[in-house]
């Protein structure tokens, strides 16, 4: 009798290991891959110059075949996903070092994290004046220190121990994105003398174009980086911290699921967790990548009123771009080094 049951047991047990493979899907798509976006928004073909449209997407090609040749090189994903993110951050076209928007007192202070799935490590900054790369901050707060996130003056310090190029604040400066702040600042002063809240929460927000930067990569060993920096929300005050450094927001790793990295209003990024809720749907629901994403997005984010979107990438190796906003400055490339870029919803 003991021996029956011993033997019924163990092939319920068989059974259900075999049906959760099958689920799994072993079935690789890609064996590396990486994806990356540029930020997401009002962004219409109408509003755009050809030349604008293809400085864009130069920058956006530069700086995913540097991660994609790291990759195929046989480097790491968290490389690949910094060496990529430095290459934007250091271009005035997004909103992310170099071209960081303004505070309400007319600085640029910067955010960015980075997650392992190989092991769940995770780093970040906030509020950061004077790192040339926020993101190579976040990757040693991860590698080099206990913490995850640091903020301010301190993140500085800690930067600039690690030997990390310091720059003036003065750097970050552009004519662009100092006339989008006045411009702003120019609004909310006839808001004001209307009595009604300040700009920084007009529902004209949602309407805004966030030019945050993203990458997510898997490298040949498996393993996934996520990594995302952004000078945050033009005329931001009192040192607001949005999505982009806070893991399970702006930025998610797990090697068992698959990275996302987000852009938009921040704040929605927060409350509904982005970037965390896409891989816990993966995990514990069984969902495929698209399905996650499209869920969050679609029907969870833009229920409660949040705009913007993400880019994700599973353990197989298939990609998704999601967005409920008119455009995303995005990108990817399959093993094979097959390139997509786009910037409108079609
Ligand atoms: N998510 C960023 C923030 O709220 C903004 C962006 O995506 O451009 O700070």
């Amino acid at each position: 009798m003991k021996k029956t049951f011993f033997l019924f047991t163990l092939s319920i047990l068989i059974l259900s290991c075999n049906k959760q493979k099958e689920s799994s899907n072993p079935q690789k798509t890609n064996e590396f891959a990486i994806i990356i976006h540029g930020g997401a928004g009002t962004i219409l073909k109408k509003n755009m110059t050809p030349e604008k449209e293809a400085a864009y997407k130069a920058k956006l090609k530069e700086a995913i075949t540097v991660g994609y040749n790291i990759l195929k090189s046989g480097g790491t994903s968290i490389d690949a996903v910094e060496k990529t993110i430095h290459i934007m951050e250091n271009s005035p076209l997004f909103n992310a070092g170099k071209g960081a928007v303004f505070t309400h007192n007319e600085t640029n202070e910067m955010d960015a994290s980075i997650m392992n799935g190989k092991n769940l490590n995770a780093g970040a900054v906030a509020g950061v004046t004077d790192v040339k790369n926020p993101i190579s901050a976040a990757r040693k707060v991860m590698t080099n220190s206990n913490h995850v996130l640091l903020s301010g003056k301190g993140a500085s310090i800690f930067a600039k121990e690690q030997g990390l190029e310091i720059v003036e604040p003065s750097y970050f400066f552009t004519e662009k994105r100092f006339k989008s702040l006045q411009k702003i600042k120019e609004k909310e002063k006839t808001a004001l003398d209307h009595n009604s809240k300040s700009a920084f929460y007009d529902p004209e927000i949602k309407d805004s174009k966030f030019g945050t930067v993203g990458c997510v990569a898997l490298d040949k060993k498996g393993n996934i980086t996520a990594g995302t920096s952004t000078g945050g929300m033009t005329n931001k005050r009192w040192n607001r911290i949005g999505d982009s450094p806070i893991i399970g927001s702006g930025t998610y790793a797990n090697n068992k699921t698959c990275g996302v990295s987000s852009t938009g209003w921040g704040e929605y990024f927060i409350r509904t967790q982005v970037a965390y809720d896409i891989s816990a749907q993966m995990e514990y629901q069984n969902k495929s990548l698209k399905e996650a994403t499209k869920d969050v997005i679609q029907n969870k984010l833009t229920k409660l009123g949040g705009t913007g979107g993400v880019i994700a990438l599973d353990k197989n190796g298939n990609m998704s771009f999601e967005f409920n906003t008119a455009g995303m400055y995005r990108a990817s490339m399959d093993n094979e080094g097959e390139l997509i870029i786009k910037i409108y919803k079609n």
